[in-house]
C-alpha cells in the first residue's frame, strides 16, 4: 500500500528583483513576481519602416509582449520614432527593444528621438568596443539608458564573449593550483562579462532593478550550466534563450528541453526561442513555440489545449486527426477575440481521441471530448462535457457536429 506521498513536480521559485518595460500605459514587468514573460525579434530591415512595423504588430498578436529590433546604424536609428509612431497608430503599445553592438553608444547619444522611442537597450559587453575605449563608450550608452529611465539587458553571448577579460581569466587559470578545463573557463568568462558590466553600470547610476542578464550559448547542456551559475550569484532577472537553436524541429526541441529544465529550477524571467526561420515559414512561429513551452510547463496559459491521441492500428481513418487539428485550428484563430470576451478561455481542455481503449478516460479527464469509434467498433461517437457522457454522435457530419459542441460550449 502506498505509504508516502508522490512529490508533486512545480517549478522551484527564484525571486528576483523586477524591472520594468514601459510604452506608455503599457507596463510589462519582468522577474520578481511577474509571469515569465515572451519575448521575440524582428528579421526586417529597420529601415523598413513598414515592413518592421507590420512585423513588430504580427509579433504582439502572436503573444509576444516585447518585441527586439535591430539598431545598426544612424538610418535605422532614424527610423525607430518612426516604427514607434506607426504601431502606436495601429494600437499596438508592444515595448520595442533596441539591439545594440558596436556603435550603440553613437546611436543612442546623436538620436535622442530613438534614444526616447525604444522601452529597453540591450547591450553586449562583448561588442562594445576595447580598453578605455570599451568603458567610455559602455558608459555613454548607461548614461543614455539613465537619462531616458529605460532598462537595459546586458546580453553576454559566447559568439561575441569580450575577448580580453577571457584572455584575462584564462591567464588566471594557468595559474591555478589545479587549472579549470576550457569549457569551465568559458563558463565563468560569459558569467563575469555579464555580472561585472552590471556592477560598472551600477556604479555609474543605473538603478539595480532596471538591469536584466542574459548569457546566451548555444549548447542545451551549456546553456543550463551557465543559467545555474548565474542564477546562484545574483538576483537580477534573466532573460533565457538558446541562441543559435537552429531550424524546425532541431531548433524547436533544443530550445524547449534547455528552457524547460531551466525553468522548472524557477530560473528565467523572460524568454525567447531562437529559431532559423524555414523558407516561408512565418516569424511568428519562435513565439508560438514559446508560448508552447510555457503552458506545457504550467507555468502560463495561452490557449486551450486539445488532447489528441497518435492513433494506431486500431484506427483506420483519418477523421480523428483531422478532428484534432481543425479544433485546435479554430481555437487559435478565435482566440485573439474570445481572450477579451471570455475569462479563463485559455484553460479550455479538449480531447479528440481515436478509439474506446483510452478515448473515454481521456475524454472524462477534458472539459470537453470525444471519443471517435475505432476499427470494429460500433460507429457511434460519444461526447463527454465537463466529465460526464453528454451525447452520443453518429452519421457522416460527426466533425462539424463536434466543432459546434466546442463552440457553444465557450460561448456559454
Ligand atoms: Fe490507438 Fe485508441 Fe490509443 Fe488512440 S486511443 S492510440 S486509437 S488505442
Amino acid at each position: 500500500a502506498p505509504d508516502q506521498p508522490v512529490t508533486q513536480a512545480s517549478p522551484a521559485p527564484r525571486r528576483s528583483r523586477q524591472a520594468r518595460v514601459v510604452w506608455g500605459e503599457r507596463v510589462v514587468t519582468v522577474g520578481g513576481d511577474a509571469p515569465v514573460r515572451v519575448q521575440s525579434m524582428t528579421n526586417t530591415d529597420t529601415v523598413d519602416v513598414i515592413g518592421t512595423a507590420i512585423q513588430v504588430k504580427e509579433l504582439a498578436i502572436a503573444g509576444s509582449e516585447m518585441v527586439r529590433i535591430t539598431v545598426n546604424t544612424p538610418e535605422a536609428a532614424d527610423a525607430v520614432p518612426a516604427i514607434r509612431e506607426q504601431l502606436d497608430r495601429m494600437g499596438i503599445d508592444v515595448p520595442l527593444i533596441g539591439d545594440f553592438h558596436y556603435n550603440g553608444h553613437r546611436l543612442l547619444t546623436e538620436h535622442p528621438a530613438c534614444a526616447e522611442a525604444l522601452s529597453k537597450y540591450r547591450i553586449n559587453p562583448g561588442n562594445v568596443g576595447k580598453g578605455e575605449k570599451r568603458d567610455r563608450q559602455f558608459g555613454q550608452m548607461i548614461e543614455a539608458a539613465c537619462r531616458w529611465n529605460k532598462p537595459v539587458r546586458i546580453g553576454v553571448n559566447w559568439g561575441s564573449l569580450d575577448q580580453e577579460l577571457l584572455a584575462q581569466m584564462m591567464d588566471d587559470n594557468s595559474r591555478r593550483t589545479q587549472p579549470w578545463d576550457a569549457k569551465q573557463v568559458m563558463y565563468q568568462a560569459l558569467i563575469q562579462s555579464a555580472l561585472q558590466s552590471a556592477q560598472a553600470a551600477r556604479e555609474m547610476g543605473m538603478d539595480p532593478n532596471q538591469i536584466i542578464i542574459s548569457c546566451k550559448v548555444s549548447g542545451v547542456q551549456d546553456l543550463i550550466s551557465v543559467y545555474q551559475g548565474l542564477a546562484q550569484r545574483c538576483d537580477y532577472p534573466l532573460h533565457l534563450g538558446l541562441t543559435e537553436a537552429g531550424m524546425a524541429t532541431k531548433g524547436t526541441v533544443a530550445s524547449a528541453t534547455a528552457l524547460s529544465v531551466l525553468l522548472q529550477q524557477g530560473i528565467g524571467d523572460t524568454i525567447r526561442v531562437s529559431l532559423t526561420p524555414q523558407p516561408g515559414e512565418a516569424r511568428t512561429q519562435e513565439v508560438v513555440i514559446a508560448l508552447e513551452i510555457l503552458q506545457a510547463l504550467g507555468l502560463r496559459s495561452f490557449n486551450p489545449s486539445v488532447t489528441a491521441c497518435p492513433g494506431c492500428g486500431r484506427t483506420t481513418s483519418t477523421t480523428f486527426q483531422e478532428l484534432a487539428k481543425q479544433i485546435d485550428d479554430f481555437l487559435r484563430a478565435q482566440m485573439p477575440v474570445w481572450r477579451s470576451q471570455y475569462a479563463g478561455v485559455e484553460n479550455l481542455k479538449v480531447a479528440v481521441m481515436g478509439c474506446i481503449v483510452n478515448g473515454p478516460g481521456e475524454s472524462k479527464h477534458a472539459d470537453i471530448g470525444i471519443s471517435l469509434p475505432g476499427t470494429g467498433e460500433a460507429p457511434a461517437a460519444p461526447v463527454f462535457i465537463d466529465g460526464e457522457k453528454a451525447l452520443t454522435l453518429r452519421g457522416d457530419n460527426i466533425a462539424a457536429e463536434f466543432h459546434a459542441i466546442v463552440e457553444n460550449y465557450i460561448r456559454q
